[in-house]
């Protein structure tokens, strides 16, 4: 049976599930967010590994260094390219990072915090949310 949360890439190759109900999504506008999901800010949310499942597909990982010189890799799909989570970060041991894009129904998980402000573009507003020029600490 489905778990509670579904998610997809674009194509449909790469799919997965967990049961968490996130409680930290962030909207951040870091450059490293910018550059990788090719918009102004991506939105993600952690969810503990071990309630993630992989249910179809293989991702390709890229492996990336943060500005903060930690490593993590990013996810996405080898056919459509859709960036679908980011995983074994050295910063969050243990936890997969969800780009809320992925998942089947994103509407029930909103943000609570905007991350990495001082990178934010003059023509996004400020979401009614706490806000944090770089990560929150
Ligand atoms: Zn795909
Ligand atoms: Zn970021």
């Amino acid at each position: 049976m489905a778990r509670k949360h579904t998610a997809r890439c674009a194509c449909g190759a790469v799919q997965f599930e967990f049961d968490t109900d996130p409680t930290f999504i962030a909207v951040c506008h870091c450059l490293d967010c910018k550059k990788a999901s090719g918009g102004e800010a991506a939105t993600f949310f952690g969810v503990p590994a071990d309630d993630f499942t992989l249910t179809s597909g293989t991702p390709k990982a890229f492996r990336y260094i943060a500005e903060s010189g930690k490593s993590l890799y990013r996810n996405f799909c080898p056919d459509c390219a859709a960036r679908v989570f980011t995983d074994r970060l050295e910063t969050f041991p243990g936890m997969v990072f969800v780009m809320i894009g992925s998942l089947d129904d994103p509407s029930p998980i909103q943000p609570i915090l905007e991350m990495f402000t001082k990178r934010r573009l003059d023509w996004v507003k400020p979401l009614d949310l706490p806000q944090f020029e770089s990560m929150p600490s």
